[in-house]
């Protein structure tokens, strides 16, 4: 067997309810001049709180708040004061970019990380992996982290309080692991690999059990297993597998879709669970296996309960121009694109006709999954 060298899971990781508070000292173990990064003005508060506590113990922070998208511009601007006031940490306290941002920061700057989701709405906060977008978000590429986080800690109490929207995006984001990894990397004779693809399936069945409870009441058991699932498993079959459990279509597609303009921003996994139809819708239309096509119904079934976009208009483009959807597809197929892990060929040509083509039949599914 070759060499595998990748980073499965933070150092430590803290999660229930109040965790947050609970490891504080851990926090200032860890760093005594952090730089808390963060963006939404919406839980500007929260990260305003976890500045007065740390004070309290003695700890002074600094605070970046991120323009736009994990772009570079960002990036360079939060390394500049990280260094111009000595932060030997990085406290990342928001959604997926604004983790994926602090993860970079730190890695760059060779200090300390420590993630706070302040959602379920990705698995950022677990990954040594980043994604980089243009200040209009744009995803440009992903790039591999020397570490996982040092310390994550998920904090029930204030993920909980996160709008549902957020936790139907992060299982659509969780979903995918099984479908598109399974696709891709179920040949492997990587053990650990297997068991990451075994992983995706069993979280795929837990969300399918859970997720609608979860997505309903807050308060309910099911939003445990969900929340952590999204948040956290999800993470765990990420560095379980490492590169190769690779992407199959879902993700390829969202890169492509966020070349586009929006009137209403779609989240991450919004996009990817969309991705994640015309994945299936493709599948279909290259293989003789009745499976894709009940998989896609039983997504669809899914996704309607979780109000996710199952259609173009639902992910909110501006335009929806045969022009505008050239240019994600072009993009999806792009030479290095994951795309290409699909077992048959494809082009952009045909992406597309696959996108033409669900969009006419989901006229249909709305009308039964309304
Ligand atoms: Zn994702």
């Amino acid at each position: 067997m070759s060499i595998n060298n990748h980073s499965i899971s933070p150092s430590k990781v803290v999660r229930g309810e109040n965790a947050w508070i609970k490891s504080i000292d851990l926090v200032t173990q860890l760093c005594k001049r952090p730089l808390l990064i963060g963006r939404s003005s919406s839980t500007k508060d929260i990260r305003t709180s976890f500045k007065k506590d740390l004070l309290l113990k003695g700890i002074q922070s600094f605070s970046f708040e991120l323009e736009h998208d994990c772009c570079e511009l960002d990036i360079k601007n939060a390394c500049l004061i990280s260094k111009n006031n000595n932060c030997d940490g990085i406290i990342a306290a928001g959604g997926g970019k604004v983790l994926d941002a602090g993860k970079l920061i730190a890695d760059l700057l060779g200090i300390n990380c420590i993630t706070i989701p302040l959602s379920a709405s990705t698995c950022a906060g677990w990954t040594a992996l980043s994604n980089i977008y243009t200040p209009d978000g744009k995803f440009i590429k992903d790039v591999t982290l020397k570490n996982c986080p040092n310390l994550l800690i998920f904090d029930h109490t204030i993920v909980r309080a996160a709008p549902p929207r957020t936790l139907a995006s992060g299982m659509a984001d969780a979903v995918a692991k099984w479908y598109e990894s399974s696709l891709t990397s179920s040949t492997s004779q990587d053990g650990f690999v297997q068991q990451a693809v075994q992983m995706a399936r069993v979280l795929r069945d837990q969300l399918f059990l859970n997720g609608h409870k979860a997505f309903l009441n807050p308060l309910s058991n099911s939003w445990e297993t969900v929340a952590e699932g999204c948040a956290l498993t999800a993470g765990i079959i990420g560095g379980l597998g490492g590169a190769r459990c690779r992407t199959a279509a879902a993700h390829p597609i969202h890169n492509g879709l966020t070349q586009l303009a929006y009137t209403n921003k779609p989240l991450h996994g919004e996009l990817v669970g969309f991705g994640l139809l015309i994945q299936l819708h493709l599948e279909e239309k290259n293989s003789n296996s009745q499976l894709p096509k009940q998989a896609k119904s039983q997504l669809i079934d899914f996704f309607s309960q979780l109000n996710l976009p199952i259609s173009l208009e639902s992910i909110c483009l501006k335009s929806t121009t045969s022009d505008e959807l050239q240019k994600a597809c072009k993009f999806a197929c792009s030479d290095n694109s994951d795309i290409h892990q699909l077992p048959f060929l494809i082009n952009e040509k045909e992406l597309y006709d696959a996108i033409q083509n669900f969009q006419s039949l989901s006229t249909s599914y709305k009308i039964i999954f309304k």
